[in-house]
């Protein structure tokens, strides 16, 4: 795909994002040779920063960049850094952006990026809507002379509600097709590769419904608790933060039906539709039996001890936010009837893993049961990190008399394909945005759809007093959290093979 000329502008220039991901992401794109002929970036907030102390703090002396580069890199840094430029706003929203708008016409002339701007929106959400607002009012959302795209990064609202709003707000400026919702999740290759593993593949699709398959377990496991973010966490939780954006996106590739084609549109309709079709829990019964919320508590984690969610800077002593959740749910549509999902989410697990597993059901008439066969030996994992790959297992039979059955395992690993650059998430999906393909990204109605699957959750635990349990820092989860799988066996240990 061809890359045209264009100028990137961020606004929350001088906020982490940026330094910790956008920069670096650039700097990789500039090095391996994505970006066109003619390519500024244009950084904007409120810090007095003149472009060579943004140089300085995203570029020269980045802890974050040089993390990521060799000394044979080095060399490239100061042309790249030539490339930025930084544009300082005031508080004074609206009377801001006359002079930016004088900015971005005097670099588009200068620097010859040909009318086409990404404004990148990487501030907190409460700034999105006026953002638009005054981009929109200096005529920057015109595409009379070159195009121009908006990335919004999530959260995409607080609530249905909310998420509504900001949709509405943003589609007052900017048309839909020139939004581009960025959830990092999709620019995972691993993730990408769900839809290959099940449409190119023969030896899956047949397979991929309730016929054949028992239920599928997703889980997403961080081993960190809060760190710095506890003020914004405790807002959120692990529900809004992780369950409504990366898991739902995850959710709707594993359920969707096969698109027409892989182009953008096609891919995010059967999205939508995937989504729509999740049961939606309204009743407090049936919320109370499929859900499960939980908080760390202090504990010792390697000869160390760790703080409980509730002692951590920035929380509530208080707190009935979530820092574990389960969730049991099914899908009303005719591949997936009966099928039950279950989806966990979780701080301060044993281990950092996101996989998703699909179980098999036995065969209809068991030959070898007695033989050390059981129903839980045929699984599909995909390991969405670390260790990014897909693991088969399946029975095998043991050498020697007679028909005994051990458990063997086909697998496949990223990184044995190494030989080229994997690119991380963030200049994936920029470079995407850059060409103007909004595959992985998401649409406005997809983002509620999630929303009203995710809201009667979150409503029913605020406005109940459904139990929030307690389990160890450095635990699978809460007990009782195995009372929900029951059913159908026990969750899997991720650090099995
Ligand atoms: P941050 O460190 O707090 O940075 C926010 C930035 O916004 C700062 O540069 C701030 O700079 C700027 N800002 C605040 N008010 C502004 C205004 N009125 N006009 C222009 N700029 C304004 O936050 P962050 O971690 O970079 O996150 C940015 C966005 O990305 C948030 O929406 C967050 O939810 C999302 N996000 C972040 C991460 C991450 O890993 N950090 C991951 C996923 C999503 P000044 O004070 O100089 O204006």
């Amino acid at each position: 795909n061809k890359t045209e000329n264009q100028m990137l502008v961020i606004f929350g220039a001088s906020g982490d994002l940026t330094a910790r991901k956008l920069i670096p992401a650039i700097f990789a794109l500039a090095r391996d040779g994505y970006l066109p002929e003619n390519f500024v970036v244009l950084g904007a907030s409120r810090s007095p920063w003149s472009d060579e102390e943004f140089r300085e703090n995203v570029v020269t002396e980045s802890k974050h960049l040089r993390e990521k580069i060799d000394e044979s890199q080095k060399k490239m840094i100061t042309g790249f850094a030539d490339r930025l430029f930084y544009h300082e706003l005031s508080d004074d929203q609206d009377s801001d952006y006359g002079p930016l708008k004088k900015r971005i016409d005097s670099l588009n002339s200068e620097h010859h990026t040909d009318s086409n701007y990404i404004f990148y929106l990487s501030t907190p959400p409460s700034v999105y809507g006026p953002i638009s607002k005054n981009l929109h009012q200096q005529g920057l959302h015109k595409e009379d002379e070159g195009w121009r795209r908006l990335i919004v990064e999530k959260p995409f609202g607080y609530s249905l509600e909310t998420a509504k709003k900001l949709n509405k707000s943003l589609h007052q400026y900017f048309k839909e097709p020139q939004i581009f919702r960025i959830d990092h999740y999709l620019g995972k290759e691993t993730v990408q590769n769900l839809l290959v593993t099940r449409f190119a593949n023969s030896i899956f699709e047949p397979l991929w419904n309730r016929n054949y398959i028992h239920h599928i377990e997703i889980t997403n496991a961080e081993s960190g608790g809060v760190e710095k973010r506890g003020g914004y966490y405790d807002k959120s939780g692990a529900l809004r933060d992780m369950f409504q954006s990366h898991l739902m996106q995850i959710i709707a590739f594993v359920i969707m039906e096969p698109p027409l084609n892989s182009n953008a549109e096609q891919i995010r309709d059967e999205k939508l539709k995937a989504l729509k079709s999740l049961r939606v829990m309204t009743d407090p019964k049936v919320l109370h039996d499929n859900t499960i919320r939980a908080q760390y508590i202090s504990s010792v984690i390697d000869g160390e001890k760790v703080k409980g969610y509730r002692e951590e800077a920035d929380v509530d002593p208080e707190s009935k936010t979530e820092t574990y959740a389960a969730i049991k749910f099914f899908v009303d549509n005719w591949r997936w009837a009966e099928v039950p999902f279950y989806v966990r989410t979780a701080k301060r697990m044993p281990t950092k893993v996101t996989e998703v597993v699909i179980h098999f059901k036995t065969p209809h008439h068991q030959i070898f049961k007695d033989a050390g066969m059981s129903n839980k030996d045929n699984k599909l994992i995909i390991r969405i990190q670390p260790d990014e790959g897909i693991l088969i297992k399946f029975g095998v039979k043991v050498p020697g008399q007679g028909f005994k059955v051990e458990r063997a395992n086909l697998d496949f690993y990223y990184s044995g394909l190494a030989e080229n650059h994997v690119m991380e998430a963030y200049e994936r999906l920029l470079l995407d945005a850059m060409q103007g393909d909004a595959t992985l990204y998401a649409r406005a109605d997809e983002v509620e759809a999630a929303w009203a699957f995710v809201d009667p959750i979150l409503e029913y635990w605020k406005n109940s007093d459904a139990k929030v349990h307690g389990y160890s820092a450095g635990a699978w989860g809460p007990e009782n959290a195995d009372s929900l799988i029951d059913g159908v066996g026990m969750w899997r240990n991720p650090s099995e093979q």
